[in-house]
């Protein structure tokens, strides 16, 4: 069976001299394992779209156990290999994700619209950790693990000075309620941001402020959850996290693991 569909190239391997096996997040049917016969040789067809974040309108075979690029078209390129590490880092862990979570044989547009635009603003020189905090969070909420962020768990309260998430249980808690557990402490502002970008209609995700020190707490809570929801361990994570300083050096009280050690009587 042919199918014909847009997809971005998530990782590329070589398989053999001449041959490529490619990752591709398509439009139409998730994520696809394509064998691209001659993508090692310059001049083939398929050479100039067979490496990762390429962006192409790919042509594939799928036969019973084996999908093969047929042809395809070059529609955009985010490969960028002069860009900073820590740029360059956070796209690949955006791909990990994206091969990990999204499954296969299922209509992805909305992954996939989300990870250009992510790539998109990465490209074009955003701050990274609030483009790591949104693709996380609407990612997770893609594949049906939507934050529990409505109001406190135990007494029902909407808003506090600060709120605790607690990513494992998923679940929010005030300051009245609070429990001794893994947890992220969240100001007002960052609550508010949190809410923002789970709840946001999908063209709205970027539209909001948020303080640094807010962002830095609402960053620690998007990705404990994100691995905590897909219970899952993400190599590039940690690659990203040697070669950047998403929490601010300059800042020591605003580290997460600061945040997390304080007890409300503390905070307010
Ligand atoms: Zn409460």
């Amino acid at each position: 069976m042919k199918t014909n569909t847009e997809g971005l190239v998530l990782m590329s391997r070589a398989a053999g001299d001449k041959d490529k096996l490619l990752t591709i997040l398509t439009r139409d049917n998730g994520v696809l394992h394509c064998f691209a016969r001659g993508a090692s040789v310059v001049g083939n067809r398929n050479f100039s779209v067979s490496q990762a974040l390429i962006y192409a309108n790919f042509t594939i075979y799928r036969g019973h156990n084996r999908c093969a690029v047929d042809e395809a078209r070059l529609l955009h390129s985010f490969f960028e290999p002069s860009m900073e590490l820590e740029r360059i880092a956070l796209e690949q862990y955006f791909c990990e994700l994206a091969m990990k979570l999204v499954p296969e044989n299922t209509e992805s547009s909305a992954p996939l619209d989300l990870l250009l635009n992510c790539l998109y603003l990465i490209k074009s020189g955003h701050p990274l950790e609030k483009i790591k905090s949104v693709f996380e969070v609407r990612l997770v909420t893609l594949c049906g693990w939507m934050p529990n962020l409505l109001y406190c768990q135990e007494c029902g309260a909407y808003e506090d000075e600060t709120m605790y998430f607690y990513p494992q249980e998923n679940v929010l808690r005030c300051r009245h309620c609070y429990r001794e557990a893994p947890c992220g402490a969240l100001s007002k502002g960052a609550l508010m941001a949190f809410r923002y970008l789970t709840y946001a209609e999908p063209k709205k995700i970027f539209s909001f402020q948020v303080a640094p020190a807010s962002l830095h707490q609402l960053s620690w809570c998007s990705e404990q959850y994100l691995l905590c929801a897909s219970d899952t361990v993400f190599g590039t994570l940690d690659y990203y996290h040697q070669v950047t300083s998403p929490f601010g050096e300059a800042d020591a009280s605003s580290k997460p693991e600061e945040v997390l050690t304080v007890p409300p009587s503390q905070t307010s």
